[in-house]
């Protein structure tokens, strides 16, 4: 454990679960204090408590229980934290999800409302939490780090279309927010998970089951993960931490780091020899 964060303040949305949570644990271990936000109360505590466990002081957490995409809930999660805490230094954009619409409709038929949905949580709130930072971010010299995903493309995404859009345009405002930004001396970059074990499948209503038979399919498929695993929600928060880190990344400038254990390197056709293709 190094305190590379000591005299930083962080807010990581999302943090009530997967990979936000992991995010704020290993934040306050690395001697920030962190702002925890989320919908579930219960669920946010339980992230608050794993920070407790590990000896970090109770004054080094703010826990906000609110939906980040309604605008009183932002000027909450930035007017609390900067009551309690001062200053803003490190903001995690992570808070997201995916939808299906009742009758579980994928492609271009997928109903307008799961658009809207998505758009509101996965970007606009990104948008609007970030215009509300700006001020206190430029004050600290901080960073921003957004949470897209691979579904964001360059391959194609016929199942979750309105997932991938309100991806790839987060990651085309990574890239115009991080040149506007980086003139007041505020890095923006991301990091584009591919798959990793969290509660996504389950906000997007998929048992525990389903979510390990899909695991289990996608671990012993080469052309899916060639690694062989799924990801961990600490994978993840390690990357965070990295991009979130100047002394670390600080040349690194409105990027977004793939860890997918290899997903995206991979063709279809990779997945079969060609030798033995032309020997049947
Ligand atoms: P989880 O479902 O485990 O976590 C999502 C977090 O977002 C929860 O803390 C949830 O809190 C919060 N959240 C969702 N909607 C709202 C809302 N309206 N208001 C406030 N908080 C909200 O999923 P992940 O950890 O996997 O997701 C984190 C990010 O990672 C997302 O942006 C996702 O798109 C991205 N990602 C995930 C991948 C994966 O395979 N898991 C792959 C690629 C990207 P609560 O329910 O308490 O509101």
């Amino acid at each position: 454990m190094t305190n590379r964060f000591s005299g930083k303040v962080a807010i990581v949305t999302g943090s009530s679960n997967g990979i936000g949570r992991a995010t704020a644990i290993l934040f306050a271990q690395e001697g920030a204090k962190v702002t925890i936000t989320g919908r579930n109360a219960q669920r946010l505590e339980e992230t608050k408590q794993e920070i407790l466990k590990s000896g970090i002081p109770e004054d080094h957490v703010l826990a906000i229980t609110t939906d980040i995409t309604q605008e009183e809930g932002q000027d909450e999660i930035i007017n609390e934290t900067i009551e309690k805490f001062g200053r803003l230094d490190i903001l995690v954009n992570n808070a997201g999800a995916a939808f299906m619409d009742d009758k579980r409709t994928s492609g271009v038929d997928q109903d307008i409302s799961v658009f809207d949905k998505i758009m509101q949580i996965n970007l606009r709130s990104v948008v609007t939490l970030t215009q509300k930072a700006k001020k206190y971010l430029v004050e600290a010299k901080g960073e921003i780090v957004n949470v897209s995903s691979i579904g964001a493309g360059p391959q194609a995404q016929p199942k979750f279309i309105h997932y991938a859009l309100s991806k790839a345009a987060l990651d085309q405002y990574t890239r115009s927010a991080a040149i506007d930004l980086i003139q007041h001396g505020v890095r923006v970059n991301s990091v584009s998970p591919g798959v990793v074990a969290t509660g996504f499948g389950e906000a997007m209503g998929m048992t525990a089951e389903m979510d390990r038979k899909y695991f289990n399919f996608l671990e012993s498929h080469k052309d899916c993960i060639p690694c062989g695993s799924i990801g961990k929600p600490i994978d993840i928060a390690h990357i965070i931490a990295f991009l979130a880190d100047r002394k670390l990344s600080s040349y690194i400038i409105g990027q977004s780091i793939v860890a997918d254990g290899g997903s995206t390197l991979v063709m279809g056709m990779q997945a079969h020899n060609m030798m033995d293709i032309l020997k049947s």
